[in-house]
């Protein structure tokens, strides 16, 4: 067995930001996994995303027309054996999302490979795919291999591996798919409910201030709001600024909200640096920390730091902004 093979994700007409870093992470073991890259878009609109797919350093695109209108996990994991067990990839990545999660696991077990979730470093050492992953509540970094399976499926975070880009030039391939061992599935498509959306992109933001409990309550939201606004920045937030609803969770930054990805300058007001913020923000660039406590462990990863209260450097702020 060898290649990589990379599901792509779409929902109602729109490919997922996820399939573009699916294909970042296996463009980064190409070389030590051998063999090709593929990705399969199963669904209805699957040539719909064929140029979008077509990213540089793929090597083939799978489209897979299905009748169904919308997402079926039954069908998806149909699909994926019969295409797995003929093209024999080393390595299948997914989308650690709720579409992803109803079909990888089971597939895995159908397969006979190995199965890790919720990846965020993918790597190898001494020959070996090593998958990095967190664990006890985020306290701990895990690294899993799977040695010795025919196959091994992952589900890896989003906003975390860099998207590749740029158009390729892979072969294009429709492939029909015998579905008739899933007629009758016990799930059917209901409907789609809207998450509450915060209209922010975490992911997406180059500039973040970002607020932790040291802001004391909810009626300070406005005023780091409008500093934010102010200096161009995105609002973010700890945990229990967005448990305690003062924040939309599209605001939250770390390990159960989202990874600053993109971010270059990150200033942290009030925020301890609990291990499960850090995870969204460490690798920033360029931090500065303000807190009270000159022993908070944000200041370990802070290149500029502020042993000063939150609500004084704020006034700075508004003075010059
Ligand atoms: C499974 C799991 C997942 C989690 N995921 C996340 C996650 O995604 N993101 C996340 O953020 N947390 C997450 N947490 C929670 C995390 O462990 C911390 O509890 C949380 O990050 C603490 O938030 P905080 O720093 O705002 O609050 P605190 O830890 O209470 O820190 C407040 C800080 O403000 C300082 N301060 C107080 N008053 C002032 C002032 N006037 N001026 C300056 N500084 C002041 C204090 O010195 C203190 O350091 C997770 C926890 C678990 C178990």
């Amino acid at each position: 067995m060898s290649g990589i093979l990379v599901v792509a994700e779409h929902m109602r007409g729109k490919l997922a930001d996820i399939s573009a870093e699916l294909v970042g992470a296996a463009l980064s073991i190409k070389n030590h996994v051998g063999g090709g890259l593929s990705v399969v878009v199963i669904g209805k609109d699957a040539a719909l995303f064929e140029k979008q797919v077509n990213l540089a350093g793929v090597d083939k695109v799978m489209l897979v027309p299905v009748e169904e209108e919308h997402f079926d996990a039954a069908v998806t994991e149909q699909a994926l054996c019969s295409i797995i067990e003929k093209e024999q990839p080393e390595l299948v990545l997914l989308a650690h999302s709720a579409s992803g999660l109803s079909v990888a696991a089971g597939l895995a077990v159908r397969l006979g490979g190995g199965f890790v979730s919720d990846v965020f470093g993918i790597g190898f050492d001494n020959g070996r795919l090593r998958a990095t992953r967190s664990g006890y509540g985020g306290k701990v970094n895990i690294e899993l291999e799977c040695p010795d399976k025919p196959v091994i499926v992952m589900t890896l975070r989003g906003a975390t591996f860099k998207a590749a880009s740029g158009d390729g030039q892979a072969q294009i391939q429709e492939i029909g798919i015998d579905l008739a061992p899933v007629a009758k599935r016990r799930s059917r498509h209901g409907e789609y409910i809207e998450a509450p959306s915060s209209g922010v992109d975490i992911g997406k933001a180059e500039f973040i201030l970002s607020v932790g409990r040291g802001i004391q309550d909810e009626k300070n939201i406005p005023r780091f709001q409008e500093l934010a606004d102010r200096l161009g920045a995105t609002l973010g937030c700890s945990r229990p600024v967005a448990d305690s609803g003062w924040l939309d969770k599209g605001h939250q930054v770390g390990l159960t909200g989202k990874v600053a990805v993109n971010c270059k300058l990150y200033i942290a007001l009030g925020i301890s640096g609990a291990v499960q913020h850090l995870h969204g923000m460490k690798h920033i660039e360029t931090i500065i920390a303000i807190n009270t406590d000159p022993n908070a462990p944000i200041f370990n990863v802070a290149t500029y730091g502020g042993v000063m209260d939150v609500f004084e450097f704020a006034g700075a702020l508004e003075k010059i902004s």
